[in-house]
């Protein structure tokens, strides 16, 4: 096996910020899945990774050369509830190499056995939750929205205890950063003021190069993180992404969706979707997601007090100001983001009302999120030639003629011909998502018969989402009544 050049700087933080904690074998694994276009991005494919050593690596059994393997402490505020003592119950991070930009990259490994931050739970991970990491992490990926990425998916050749038993799986994931706003919380609550400015020091080393010109590159480094949360989120909203368990063990402190649980893309659009089973009172509902994001922000605010000023009233005045920024980010990213989905280049005054506009015809009238902006990008300014998909997508198809009628109004006035505005928009609203009924077919045939078919062909139509692909119609059309997943589970 080639040599995987580990530039593992996490584990020079010293003890405090993890366990060193070597993956537990497995009975029988097999390789399902490897990334090998982001393995070259990280000087990992090639011979050694293509080998049979890699369904070994990729289950824990065979820790590469270089590797130290170790379990991240953190806390987090999970529901509102903080607890003192998460970390890495059932994952590891493998090691750290350095990225195709020079950047460090994270390699962490979730379902490879009992750590010393396990507390009741078996350390593994079923199957169905790793294959749809994998998918949904990929297929944001090539969105565009900045996510962890999956680099290997195993079978374990064992069976994990749940409501039943479920075949076993383990996940590789690559970020920027696995550190997470729990990781600050986590020094916070034990008053271990040294450890939050090492970490933070880390952080703006690694993640927020540029907050060391500052004078106080801490405020810089909560100034950055407000900014990148609040342009991820954007984006999820404009996907009609529900990430499902936003808790601050969930927030990577490098901007990176992470942790995909119970998370869904939506159907049909309602602004108060909620899919996650253990999401009783709706508090990651897709509509609360951007002032969760704040919430969240806020506990990270906390945890870095001591660090913004001397003393604790100017250090709460300025964490108080950076937080202030936040809305005013997250509606512009919105608003940039929903003009360019629905073909505007220009800003006008007016614009934020016509598109909420839209969204409550939408939802009104039940339309397919993904659906209305793809169709929506192949009208045509002065001819209702091709509006019928739209229309169909409406209960009461006039609603949407009532809507478009402002909106070719208000196209006039950016003066593009139709050509034009229409690839452009075909660049920011994708004909495949990850659909829920998808993703759930994968599982089932994977589960159930060990046909691993449906998942890649899946993954596949996935990797160039913007594309309409021949014969792929059945991944771009909404589920059949019977086909709806009202549903999902964080498969813990
Ligand atoms: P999650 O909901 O996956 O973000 O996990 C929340 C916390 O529970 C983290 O500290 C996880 O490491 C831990 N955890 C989740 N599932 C397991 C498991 N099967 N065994 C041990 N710890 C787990
Ligand atoms: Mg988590």
């Amino acid at each position: 096996m080639r040599q995987i050049p580990f530039n593992n700087r996490y584990a020079r933080l010293g003890s405090d910020f993890y366990v060193k904690t070597a993956p537990s074998p497995v009975t029988n694994p097999e390789l399902i899945i490897f990334n090998h276009e982001l393995g070259d991005e990280l000087g990992l494919s090639g011979a050694s990774l293509n080998s049979p050593d890699s369904a070994a690596i990729f289950s824990g059994n065979l820790v590469p050369d270089g590797a130290e393997p170790l379990a991240m402490a953190y806390s987090g505020h999970q529901f509102g509830q903080f607890n003192p003592q998460l970390g890495d119950g059932r994952a590891i991070l493998l090691g750290q190499v350095t990225g195709s930009e020079g950047s460090l990259c994270d390699i962490h490994m979730k379902g490879t056995g009992q750590t010393a931050f396990s507390r009741n739970g078996d350390g593994r991970a079923a199957l169905g939750p790793v294959l749809r990491e994998y998918l949904v992490s990929e297929a944001m990926a090539k969105l565009g929205v900045p996510t962890t990425r999956g680099l290997a998916a195993v079978t374990t050749g064992e069976n994990v205890a749940r409501e039943r038993l479920l075949p076993g799986g383990v996940i590789t994931r690559v970020a920027s950063s696995f550190v997470r706003v729990g990781t600050f919380q986590y020094f916070m609550a034990r008053d271990d003021i040294e450890s939050v400015t090492r970490l933070a020091d880390y952080v703006i080393e690694n993640n927020y190069h540029q907050a060391r010109e500052s004078d106080n590159p801490y405020i810089a480094l909560l100034k950055e993180v407000i900014d990148r949360q609040a342009s991820l989120i954007a984006q999820w909203m404009q996907f009609g992404f529900i990430h499902g368990v936003m808790n601050t063990d969930n927030m990577s402190i490098s901007g990176e969706t992470i942790d995909y649980g119970p998370c869904a893309f939506m159907d049909e659009y309602a602004h108060d979707q909620v899919y996650s089973s253990i999401d009783r009172r709706g508090r990651y509902a897709y509509n609360n997601q951007p002032s969760i994001g704040l919430w969240d922000l806020t506990r990270l605010a906390e945890s870095l007090l001591p660090l913004l000023a001397e003393d604790t009233e100017t250090a709460v005045e300025i964490a108080q100001d950076a937080l202030k920024t936040y809305s005013g980010l997250y509606e512009s990213y919105w608003l940039d983001g929903m003009r360019e989905k629905t073909g505007l280049t220009t800003n006008h005054g007016n614009d934020k009302i016509l598109i909420d506009e839209m969204f409550a015809l939408m939802e009104t009238n039940k339309a397919d999120f993904t659906l209305m902006f793809y169709y929506l990008s192949k009208l045509e300014i002065d001819s209702l030639d091709c509006d019928e998909n739209v229309q169909a997508l409406f209960s009461n198809p006039e609603q949407f003629e009532y809507w478009a009628r402002k909106w070719r109004d208000r196209l006039r006035k950016e003066g593009i011909d139709d050509k034009t505005r229409q690839a452009k928009m075909q660049t920011v609203n994708p004909v495949y998502i990850p659909r829920n009924h998808q993703i759930e077919a994968a599982i089932r045939a994977a589960e159930d018969n060990n046909d691993f078919s449906v998942f890649h062909n899946l993954h596949e139509v996935l990797q160039k989402p913007y594309e309409l692909q021949a014969g792929k119609d059945a991944y771009r059309l909404p589920p059949e009544p019977d086909e709806i997943v009202h549903q999902t589970f964080c498969g813990t």
